[in-house]
């Protein structure tokens, strides 16, 4: 059986025993039916300076607060060089969900959901507090997940809903490049040598199903946007990023 992968909030240090939380728990000695002896890998994403994973032994399985003993830490190479933050127009749910779970795979560093002009109202109600916080768990487990299936150990941040002209003009220093995806009058997404060297932190935009209106996009290039094609289709609001990131992670990330 395959090893489980989890996330653990908690610190994690070799030879120390560990309490896990209760849905852990269940998960492992319910879900999984797991019995005490079994071996784990837990990583604990953004408390670890060094990207990497802990083995772990499942010492007492219990339902409610199963203990595991920390075994050694392993660096592992799979973040990406890059920092990205990927801010996307709200969509459908079950469209938004799943373009969380694959900018993750992809190796994002946050996401940012953004409300726009042509954003469809169904997507961007104003939530109740108790319901946004709740959407925003949804979306935070989605994440989780996606780092326990793709082998990352840095969870990305999961930012507030935001409209997007606040989100435009709040603070964006230190970021190298800052691209708006845009099917029209936009020059091709790719990079010569110096922005391959230099680039490591940037600011992705993508539209919704509607697209972005012009006054957005003259305001984003008023931000020092650029506008980006990604080729001669126009592709779907959820495409379109996946194939940005994609570019990014060749060109200047993961197989630099
Ligand atoms: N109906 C809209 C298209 C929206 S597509 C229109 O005609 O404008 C949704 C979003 O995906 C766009 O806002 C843009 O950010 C991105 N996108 C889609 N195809 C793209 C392409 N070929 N190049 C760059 N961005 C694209």
């Amino acid at each position: 059986m395959r090893i489980p992968r989890l996330y653990c909030k908690q610190v994690l240090s070799p030879k120390s025993r560990i309490v896990l939380d209760k849905e852990t728990s269940h998960y492992l000695c319910t879900v999984l039916r797991l019995k005490a002896n079994r071996d784990l890998v837990l990583f604990n994403g953004e408390l670890s300076d060094t990207t990497g994973e802990y083995q772990a032994r499942l010492v007492e399985a219990n339902k409610k607060a199963a203990v595991v003993e920390i075994g050694e830490f392993t660096k592992t190479g799979t973040e990406s060089t890059l920092d990205i933050e990927l801010a996307c127009c709200l969509i459908k749910n079950d469209r938004f969900d799943w373009l969380l779970q694959k900018a993750t795979e992809l190796g994002v560093t946050s996401i940012s959901p953004i409300i726009s002009e042509f954003t469809d109202v169904k997507h961007s109600v104003k939530l109740s507090k108790e319901r946004l916080e709740k959407k925003i768990l949804h979306w935070q487990q989605i994440v989780v997940s996606a780092c326990e299936q793709s082998g990352r150990t840095r969870v990305p941040i999961v930012n507030v809903p935001t409209a997007l002209i606040d989100w435009l003009t709040g603070d964006m220093n230190r970021v190298d490049e800052k691209y708006v995806l845009h099917p029209y009058n936009a020059v091709p997404f790719s990079f010569n040598d110096k922005q391959k060297a230099e680039t490591k932190k940037i600011i992705l935009l993508v539209g919704p199903e509607g697209g972005l209106s012009e006054e957005e996009i003259a305001i984003a290039h008023g931000q020092q946007f650029t506008s980006v094609s990604v080729g001669p289709r126009i592709l779907r609001a959820e495409t379109a990023p996946l194939t940005a990131l994609s570019i990014l992670q060749y060109q200047l990330g993961d197989f630099t």
